[in-house]
C-alpha cells in the first residue's frame, strides 16, 4: 500500500482540487489515506422492518413504495420542501426532504425504495425527515464516516469505494505473518475492504479487531523505539543490599503497604545487572511519592550511586530538597538543590560537588541537564510530574549517567490502559493507598446563584488564617485571558473578599513571573489567588484550604482532581467548590462524581468512561498519535500488542529486517503526523 499514500486524491473520478482541500481538512492527503479513513458507525439496510414495527427514536430502515408525491413547497428562507406519501402495505408514513431536488425526482417516478431514517409520530401520522434512500436491491451494510462540512459520508463512500478497487491484487500486509497467526487476526487486504464494506457485522468486528491490534502494536512499537527500549540492554550499577527497611525505621510515620511494595519493586529492578530500572511510580497527590523516592534514594547512595531529581519548576525543586532534606536528616546522605536562580559562585560549587562525588542527591530544574553538570556516578535518574518534560529533556539527564536507573514519579491517576500507553514501555508501580488520617476535601457543586455566599465562605477562612484558590473562567481565546482574569478581579472588589490580599496568576505569565507570584502566595503574603489556567502541580501550601472553580463542566475530572489536589494538604479542614449552570445530564453526573469521591484513580476511570479517550487530558496533552480504532479500554488487545512489541524487538531492535519494513513504515506514518513527536531524532 506504500505507494498508494503518494497518489493524490485527484486520481479518483469526481475528485477535484475543491474537493481535495475538503478531505485535507479530514487529515485525508492522498488514497492511501483515504483507505485508511475509517467508518464512524454502520447502517444496517440488510433487514427492513414495516413501519409499525419501527423502534421508537432509532434508526432504523423501512421498505416501501410510493403512494405519492407532493408539490413542491417554498417555505422560508429559500429553501424548498418536498412531501412524499409512501407505503409498507400496511401502514403510510411521510417521508420529508429539504432541498433535495433529485432525490424527489427520483422517488416521484414511482417504485419501491428502501428509507433509512427515524420514524416518529407527527400530527399527521407517521413521518422519517431527510432519511437516507437506496434502491431495494442496495440492500446491506453501509458505513457512516465523519464527516467534514461541504463532504457527506455519501462522497466519502463513493470516493472510497474507487480508492479500494486501486489496492493491488496483494497488499503488503505490515504484520509479519507468524503475528497474524499467532493472534488469529485477519490480513489487511480483508480488514480495509470489509472495514468500509463489510458483508455482515461479523466482518467489521474480524476488521477493527486486526486494525486495532495493528494500531496499537505501531503506536507500543513507537513508544518503546522513541525511548531507546530495544538499546537499553546494558550493564549498569546495581544494588548489592537493600537498606529499605533501616531507611523506614529512620522515618517519623511507618510506612503504607503501598509504599513499601513500589520501594520493593524498584530495589528489585535495581538489583538486576544487565538492564537499568525504567519504572513509573503513579499514585494520588499525597499518597506519598517522595518518601518511595527517598527510600530508593537511600539503599542506592548506601551502594555506592549518585542520585538526580528533577522536577519541572523552581518552586517545586526547593519543596522536594526540603522534604528529602527532611526524610534523610541525621543519615550523613548529601543532598545538594541545583536552580537556574543560583548564583553563579553558588553553581559551580555545586557542579565541583557533584563532580567528584562530595554530593549524593541533586535535586533541581532543567538546570541539571547544563553541560557544566557532570556527574561522578549517577546511578538513579528521577523525574518528576513527569508528563511535563519532553522526552529531549529526560533523554538529556539520562545521558549523564552510563546506562542510570530510571524511575518517573506521576501525579496524575490515569486508567492503567492509558498509562501503558503513554509511558510504553515504562514498568509500573502504583502508590493506591493513602497514608493513614489524610482528610476527605468537601466537594461542593453550586450553581452562580450562590456565588456570594461562596465568597463569604471564602472570606471567612481568610480571616481564620487561611488562603484560597480561585480558578476564574476560561475564555476561548487566549489573547483574552489576563483580561478575563483582571475582570473578574475587579469583580472581586464588590464582594466580600474585597478587602483580601489578592493576585492573578495566568498562562502567558513568564515563568519568573508566575514563580514570584507562587512564592508570595506559598509565604502566605497573598490571600486569594486568582488562576487562569491550572495551577502548578504538585505545589505544596499547607494553609490554603478552598479551591473555588468557575466553570467547573468545561475541565475534565481528572483536571479537577488535580486542581483540588492543591487543597487539603495541612491539617485543617480543605474544601472544593466548583461552581457550574450547566444543566446537562452528564456534565451534571461527571461533576457529582467529584462530589462522591476523592478516589483519583476511581475519578479517571468515570472520566474516561464519560468522556472517552480523545479528550480525556484535554487537548491532547499527552502527546500521542491520535488512534482512529483502537478504544483505550481494548485491555485485550492492549495485553497481545505488548506482548507483541517485546517478541519483535527482541528479534530485531531496529526493526531493519526486511519482514519489519511495513511496520516501520507505519510507525513513522503515525508518530510523523502527530507533529510534536520529533521521531528518532532526540535519541540520547
Ligand atoms: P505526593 O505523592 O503527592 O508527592 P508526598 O510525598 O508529598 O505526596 O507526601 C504527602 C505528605 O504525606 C508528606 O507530608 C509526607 O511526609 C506524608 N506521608 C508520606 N507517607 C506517609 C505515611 N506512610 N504515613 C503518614 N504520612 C505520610
Ligand atoms: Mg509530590
Amino acid at each position: 500500500m506504500t505507494s498508494l499514500y503518494r497518489l493524490p486524491l485527484t486520481r479518483l473520478s469526481g475528485v477535484g482540487t475543491k474537493k481535495e482541500e475538503l478531505f485535507a481538512r479530514l487529515g485525508i492527503e492522498s488514497i492511501g489515506d483515504l483507505i485508511r479513513f475509517y467508518p464512524r458507525s454502520y447502517e444496517d439496510w440488510r433487514s427492513p422492518c414495516l413501519i409499525a414495527d419501527a423502534p421508537a427514536n432509532g434508526l432504523c430502515c423501512v421498505k416501501a413504495y410510493v403512494e405519492k408525491a407532493r408539490p413542491p413547497a417554498r417555505i422560508r428562507g429559500g429553501m424548498t420542501i418536498f412531501r412524499i406519501k409512501v407505503c409498507d402495505g400496511y401502514d403510510y408514513m411521510t417521508v420529508t426532504f429539504f432541498n433535495q431536488k433529485y432525490v424527489y425526482e427520483k422517488l416521484s417516478a414511482g417504485g419501491e425504495f428502501l428509507f433509512y431514517g427515524i420514524v416518529r409520530s407527527g400530527d399527521g401520522g407517521r413521518e422519517m425527515t431527510s432519511p437516507a434512500v437506496s434502491s431495494p436491491e442496495g440492500c446491506g451494510i453501509h458505513p457512516v464516516y465523519p464527516q467534514t462540512a461541504g463532504l457527506s459520508t455519501k462522497q466519502i463512500e463513493n470516493a472510497v469505494r474507487q480508492a479500494v478497487n486501486m489496492l493491488p491484487e496483494k497488499t503488503n500486509d505490515p504484520l509479519p505473518g507468524w503475528i497474524l497467526e499467532q493472534y488469529g487476526l485477519c490480513p489487511l487486504d480483508f480488514a480495509v475492504r470489509r472495514i468500509h464494506f463489510p458483508e455482515s457485522m461479523e466482518d467489521v468486528r474480524k476488521a477493527r479487531e486486526r486494525l486495532a491490534f495493528e494500531e496499537m502494536l505501531i503506536l507500543q512499537l513507537g513508544m518503546a523505539m522513541l525511548k531507546g527500549a530495544g538499546r537499553r540492554k546494558a550493564a549498569c550499577m546495581r544494588i548489592e543490599k537493600d537498606f529499605t527497611e533501616e531507611f523506614f525505621s529512620l522515618l517519623p510515620f511507618s510506612p503504607t503497604g503501598a509504599q513499601r511494595r513500589a520501594a520493593m519493586e524498584c530495589i528489585s529492578d535495581m538489583s538486576r545487572t544487565d538492564h537499568p530500572m525504567n519504572r513509573l511510580i503513579q499514585g494520588d497527590v499525597g499518597s506519598g511519592k517522595t518518601a518511595v523516592a527517598a527510600a530508593v534514594c537511600y539503599s542506592a547512595v548506601k551502594n555506592g550511586m549518585q542520585c538526580a531529581m528533577m522536577a519541572p519548576t523552581e518552586i517545586l525543586a526547593s519543596q522536594h530538597f526540603d522534604s528529602l532534606s527532611g526524610l534523610l536528616s541525621g543519615t550523613g546522605i548529601r543532598i545538594s538543590l541545583l536552580t537556574g536562580s543560583l548564583t553563579a559562585a553558588k553553581k559551580r560549587e555545586v557542579y565541583q560537588l557533584i563532580e567528584n562525588g562530595g554530593t549524593d542527591i541533586v535535586i533541581g530544574t532543567h538546570a541539571l541537564i547544563s553541560e557544566s553538570v557532570r556527574f561522578r556516578s549517577l546511578g538513579l535518574v528521577i523525574t518528576d510530574e513527569q508528563h511535563r518534560f519532553g522526552v529531549a529533556q529526560r533523554a538529556a539527564l539520562i545521558a549523564k549517567g552510563e546506562s542510570p536507573h530510571i524511575m518517573v514519579m506521576s501525579a496524575t491517576p490515569i486508567p492503567r490502559t492509558l498509562a501503558l500507553m503513554i509511558f510504553g514501555d515504562l514498568d509500573l508501580s502504583v502508590l493506591d493507598e493513602m497514608p493513614p488520617g489524610r482528610k476527605k476535601v468537601d466537594t461542593f457543586l453550586i450553581d452562580s446563584a450562590k456565588r456570594q455566599r461562596a465568597f463569604g465562605f471564602l472570606k471567612k477562612q481568610v480571616d481564620s488564617g487561611r488562603q484560597c484558590y480561585i480558578v476564574c473562567p476560561l475564555v476561548e481565546q487566549n489573547d483574552s485571558e489576563l483580561q478575563s482574569a483582571e475582570e473578574y478581579a475587579e469583580k472581586l472588589k464588590d464582594t466580600p473578599l474585597g478587602s483580601c490580599r489578592t493576585a492573578i496568576l495566568h498562562g502567558r505569565m513568564k515563568a519568573k513571573e508566575k514563580e514570584a507570584v507562587m512564592a508570595a502566595f506559598s509565604s502566605g503574603e497573598i490571600q486569594v489567588l486568582i488562576s487562569t489556567t491550572v495551577i502548578e502541580v504538585g505545589i505544596n501550601v499547607p494553609d490554603a484550604t478552598v479551591m473555588m472553580i468557575e466553570n467547573a463542566e468545561r475541565f475534565g475530572l481528572s483536571q479537577l482532581h488535580q486542581l483540588r489536589g492543591r487543597v487539603g494538604r495541612g491539617s485543617d479542614k480543605s474544601y472544593c467548590i466548583m461552581v457550574s449552570d450547566s444543566e446537562g445530564a452528564v456534565t451534571r453526573e461527571r461533576l457529582k462524581v467529584m462530589c462522591m469521591t476523592n478516589d483519583g484513580f476511581r475519578i479517571a476511570d468515570e472520566d474516561l468512561r464519560l468522556r472517552g479517550p480523545g479528550d480525556f487530558f484535554g487537548s491532547r496533552q499527552h502527546g500521542l498519535p491520535e488512534l482512529k480504532v483502537a478504544g483505550m479500554s481494548d485491555m485485550v488487545i492492549l495485553d497481545q500488542t505488548q506482548d507483541a512489541a517485546r517478541s519483535i524487538l527482541e528479534k530485531d531492535p531496529e526493526l531493519s529486517d526486511k519482514e519489519h519494513r511495513g511496520l516501520m513504515f507505519e510507525i513513522k506514518r503515525l508518530f510523523g503526523k502527530s507533529g510534536d513527536i520529533p521521531f528518532f531524532s532526540e535519541s540520547p
